[in-house]
């Protein structure tokens, strides 16, 4: 299917945030656009917006003088919404609330050609549920952009349960030939990323909960280690606690309470509190003026160790044997396990059982270390140790890491660490989204990669780390906590066994 002519007007309702970067997609791409909001005035001070914008790409040279002028001419503010009856297809984004929407779709009905599109930018609300009152339902899909517009890559295409595949072929040519990356989702709550990025705040906050670290060193671990571009806590505070806890609580309700999205106690406590981070001063930071941010927890020096014994394989880890026999450690090899002996303590990447469980279990101290985004490259590792570990018994594995170049973070003993039950999890939610057939493991890795910036998707990241290791870790989480919320997704335990693959 033909994306959509660039003469063919494309209305943009509502020019709030969404609507001013949308209209400003639309007309760069060359698309006479029609913007009307029912605040008088919101239009015209958008389209001043836009000029701005604009402005800043000329003065960086990214666009030129004549092409800025020709854009703005594009975009008429209109007083009434009879002026986009000439669109083929109109992108709304006004308040979001699902009478104000229905209202207006039933509006432009009655106002549009019959063949025209009619589309929802829609966070949180059921595309079904928006097209519902239509005499022709079947010309509603969603164009879930995201924020800015203009920057964003990612558009989720949304398929309502009625939605006609010749509108949802079109409106993805359409934004594919805007520049932008669209990926096919099924409307259910949340979408791909608001639905698969849950765990990314809902395990750093369990994890806070449970005094494993604090917010600095849990943020921390997740950057250097785990190569998100900001922790959980920082990217909260900057949504805003209240915007994020309201879109986890939704999701929550949205799938019948189930405890995989339950929200954090915590984050309603500081939300009561006012605490609602960057725009209100503080939320899990303190962002007031002249306030240093708090100290992350890093080891002090120890002494390295002179040898090393590894016993069997370590995986994904294993590019950290390379750091460690390149600052001078002697690494032997033996078959086994996959663990390393430092003397007496042994040193095992997580697999989901607390440092304490393999204390128990081995007879041995033991200290637990996290995943990492890339071991060849990190600049920090959590590690936990074991109850039965001493603090003299852990420093052979603080100084091992550090003569590899690599912080050490100790944390207490969490099952999964940090890192590792994230992307578990996260792989979790999205083995989920693929099962229900929501979307395909391309479309959710695609979504999690342009949509919120992860480092890998979440499936082919599964995939590195090995589906088998993914699997256990959940598994034993779930043994650990006997919660629900860490139950594995049957679509990952069949690929296990199965020895099968999400990506070709
Ligand atoms: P906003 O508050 O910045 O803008 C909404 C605009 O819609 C306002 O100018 C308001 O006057 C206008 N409006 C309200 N009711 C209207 C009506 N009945 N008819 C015409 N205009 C009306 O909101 P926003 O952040 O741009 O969000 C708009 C939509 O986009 C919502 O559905 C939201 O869930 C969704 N969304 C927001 C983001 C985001 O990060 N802000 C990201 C993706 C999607």
């Amino acid at each position: 299917m033909a994306a959509l002519s660039t003469d063919v007007p494309i209305g943009v309702v509502g020019a709030g945030t969404m609507g001013a970067g949308i209209a400003q997609v639309a007309a760069a791409a060359g698309h006479p656009v029609l913007l009307w909001d029912a605040a008088a005035g919101a239009a015209q001070a958008a389209r001043s917006r836009i000029g701005a914008a604009l402005d800043r790409a000329v003065d960086q040279g990214r666009l030129s003088a004549a092409e800025r002028a020709a854009i703005s001419a594009r975009i008429e503010a209109c007083h009434g919404l009879d002026a986009l009856a000439p669109a083929g297809l109109v992108i709304e984004a006004i308040v979001e609330d699902l009478d104000a929407k229905q209202q207006l779709f039933e509006a432009l009905e009655a106002l549009l050609e019959p063949t025209a599109i009619l589309a929802s930018n829609t966070s949180s609300l059921s595309i079904t549920a928006l097209a519902a009152k239509l005499e022709h339902p079947e010309r509603v899909v969603g164009l879930h952009f995201f924020n800015p517009a203009p920057r964003m890559a990612l558009v989720e295409v949304v398929r309502g349960l009625v939605s006609a595949p010749a509108a949802l072929a079109t409106v993805r040519a359409t934004v594919e030939a805007w520049g932008k990356t669209p990926v096919e989702v099924r409307s259910t709550p949340g979408f791909i990323v608001n639905r698969v990025a849950r765990p990314f705040y809902g395990e750093a906050l369990r994890a806070l909960a449970e005094g494993a670290a604090e917010v600095a060193t849990i943020d921390a671990v997740m950057r250097e280690a785990g190569g998100f571009r900001m922790g959980p806590f920082e990217l909260i505070d900057l949504i805003g606690l209240d915007v994020n806890l309201a879109v986890s609580r939704s999701i929550h309700a949205a799938y019948h309470y189930d405890p995989r999205y339950a929200p954090s106690l915590i984050q309603k406590d500081l939300v009561d509190a006012g605490w609602l981070g960057r725009k209100a001063g503080r939320g899990f930071y303190d962002h007031s003026a002249g306030t240093a941010p708090p100290p992350t927890q890093t080891a002090a020096p120890a002494p390295p160790p002179q040898r090393i014994m590894v016993e069997g394989e370590l995986g994904i880890a294993a590019p950290l044997l390379e750091r460690i026999a390149e600052s001078g450690i002697a690494v032997e090899r033996r078959s086994g396990e996959g663990l390393i002996r430092l003397g007496d303590l042994r040193l095992v990447l997580t697999d989901g059982r607390a440092a304490t469980e393999w204390s128990h279990m081995l007879d041995r101290p033991v200290a637990t270390f996290d995943l990492a985004q890339d071991y060849a490259s990190c600049t920090r590792l959590a590690l936990a140790p074991a109850d039965q570990t001493s603090a003299e018994q852990l420093q052979p594995a603080i100084g091992l890491l550090q003569s590899a170049g690599i912080a050490v973070s100790v944390i207490d003993d969490l099952p999964g660490l940090l890192v590792m039950r994230t992307v578990a999890m996260l792989a979790n939610e999205a083995a989920e989204t693929v099962q229900a057939g929501v979307a395909s493991a391309a479309g959710v890795d695609t979504a999690m990669r342009l949509g919120v910036n992860y480092p890998r998707g979440p499936l082919a990241w599964a995939e590195e780390i090995g589906l088998k290791r993914v699997l256990e870790v959940l598994d034993h989480l779930r043994r650990s906590y006997g919660e629900e919320r860490y139950r594995a997704s049957w679509l990952l335990r069949r690929k296990v066994m199965a020895k099968g693959r999400f990506h070709g």
